[in-house]
């Protein structure tokens, strides 16, 4: 597996916000959103090739229970099935975080997923805006992971236009309902994380849906392997 990092946090966003965690961070995306908080494991992938036994080994040794396997899109990765399976089998309960354009079957508790809007193409005209536009929903693997997993979606808020594309979209899957449904400020600091809250907070309550926090980023600033 391509690994970019490990470390300890709290879980920041989303149902278990608060919730100490290991984070395994993927490296590799199929996407490239252009406010992506991770570019170092998307645009300008770095990391390790690391056996899964000897990175399992190494999770096991940390008295957490909470793992989160995130990216990057940590599903591209096909030994991520036999680790998150050996991680269940060891007791952990596992989060994976996931854009939700593949369908791998993980062993997960909870499948957070982070469909990306239109607000999330790059904004350079070429390959990577053509290949994004052209992947970033795609219902059939959407499907497969809301029938086959405990989920919630997080979606990344920028504008308020974007909230019309949130209904219509969800308006594709009438079964989820509004408590599975996160909606997120776009931001990396914590005065742009304000000014948008200020408005989706209102928003998302009108909608019946629930305002998620970036908490990693208001108690440790946008700082990697936080
Ligand atoms: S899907 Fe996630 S990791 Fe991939 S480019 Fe978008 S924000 Fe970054």
């Amino acid at each position: 597996m391509r690994i970019a990092e490990v470390f300890q946090s709290i879980q920041g966003e989303g149902e278990f916000c608060g919730t100490p965690s290991i984070f395994v961070r993927t490296t590799g995306c199929n996407l490239r959103c252009w406010f992506c908080d991770t570019p170092y494991t998307s645009w300008h992938p770095e990391g390790s090739h690391q056996d899964w036994q000897a990175l399992l080994s190494d999770l096991l040794k940390i008295d957490c229970q909470h793992v989160v396997l995130t990216g990057g899109e940590p599903l591209l990765q096909p030994q991520i099935v036999p680790l998150s399976q050996a991680l269940t089998d060891a007791g952990r309960f596992i989060t994976v975080e996931t854009a939700g354009t593949i369908f791998r079957p993980v062993a997960a508790n909870l499948m957070s997923i982070s469909p990306k809007m239109s607000n999330s193409s790059p904004h350079e005209a070429g390959r990577w805006q053509e290949r994004h536009n052209r992947i970033r929903q795609r219902n059939e693997p959407l499907r497969q992971l809301i029938e086959n997993y405990n989920y919630q979606f997080k979606f990344v808020i920028d504008q308020p236009s974007d909230l019309d594309e949130v209904t219509a979209y969800l308006s594709e899957f009438p079964n989820v309902t509004g408590d599975r449904v996160w909606l997120m400020p776009q931001g990396v600091s914590v005065p742009d994380l304000a000014v948008r809250t200020q408005w989706l907070q209102p928003a998302a309550d009108k909608l019946g849906y629930r305002l998620s926090p970036r908490r990693h980023i208001e108690l440790f600033g946008h700082t990697r392997g936080t």
